[in-house]
């Protein structure tokens, strides 16, 4: 049996809180079929005050947005997903857990879209990662797909074709994870993290259009402002970041990760002294809410 759920699993699909070996799906659907469909991936953590998912707010408003741009009906409030999560992380006795919501449409094997989707919301343990191990990472061979050929802002599962690719590629290789460049060769993000490099105090981080608007991303962004830390958006390419100080991931999965070398390239800068080392200590204390959050921030 996978990893992710055991016999006593309970997981909210269509309007039930099952067991997660008696949930089944049609076979016939248009999301297992054509990847026309769309997810999330959040998180929540034990804090003082129990369970906390961080940022349920933005995730859900992702995947009703995401939804919307692909045109999938979809009916479920922010509120209502946010309860039924924290129904499900108690039904399971979880804290320290990650949260798969998943949007999968009827039954269809025409190309028509509009089809009555239902809602998976689904949860696994995951306990606090402890190592801080540096990524090493490979320039991709793939690209990013083209903002005019999908809507890149939201989180369809189609696009993770390209993540798959992009990660295996770089495993095969020798590397940890890949760094996509977008189609026009600029640096774009990860296939599952967005990116960060840092050159002499300065942050800079690919601007939105052909990445995932990132939660985490918009959290560092949070936390640049109140720390004082310039950031710049931008189109970059490669030999900036082989011209750059340090850089890092963030993502909800990944949180804040160094990144030790890009291809060939080494990071100058000590891990332990860079803007991204004390982004994610802030990270860590933030999402257990064991510091003062930012007034945009919801739990
Ligand atoms: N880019 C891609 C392609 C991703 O899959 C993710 C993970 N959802 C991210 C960036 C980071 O997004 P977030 O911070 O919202 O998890």
């Amino acid at each position: 049996m996978a990893k992710y759920f055991h016999e006593n699993t309970i997981l909210y699909f269509d309007g039930q809180m099952l067991k997660a070996t008696e949930a089944h799906t049609n076979l016939y659907g248009q999301t297992l079929h054509y990847g026309y469909g769309v997810f999330e991936g959040i998180r929540s953590y034990k804090t003082e005050n129990g369970a906390r998912i961080f940022k349920a707010r933005e995730h859900y408003e992702r995947l009703i947005h995401s939804c919307q741009l692909l045109g999938i009906p979809f009916e479920y409030t922010v509120e209502e997903m946010t309860e039924i999560s924290y129904k499900v992380l108690e039904a399971n006795d979880f804290s320290d857990a990650y949260l798969r919501p998943l949007v999968i449409c009827d039954p269809s094997m025409t190309l028509i879209n509009g089809q009555p989707s239902k809602l998976l919301i689904a949860a696994w343990e995951w306990g606090a990662y402890l190592g801080e191990k540096l990524l090493n990472l490979k320039i991709s061979p793939y690209c990013r797909p083209h903002p005019r050929s999908v809507h890149m802002e939201a989180k369809a599962v189609g696009h993770y074709v390209n993540s798959i690719l992009a990660t295996s590629d770089a495993r095969k290789s020798g590397y940890d994870e890949a760094l996509l460049l977008d189609c026009d060769g600029n640096l774009a993000e990860g296939p599952g993290a967005n990116l960060f490099f840092e050159k002499d105090g300065v942050l800079y981080t690919p601007s939105l259009g052909h990445i995932l608007p990132g939660i985490t991303r918009a959290t560092v962004l949070e936390m640049c402002a109140e720390l004082d830390i310039p950031v710049e958006q931008g189109h970059f390419t490669a030999e900036d970041l082989f011209e750059a100080d340090s850089a890092f991931f963030c993502g909800t999965g990944a949180e804040i990760i160094g990144i030790q070398k890009v291809d060939h390239y080494h990071f100058p800068k000590d891990w332990a002294s860079t803007i991204g080392h004390q982004l994610r200590a802030k990270y860590l204390q933030l999402v257990r809410e064991q510091t003062t959050q930012p007034a945009s921030i919801e739990a």
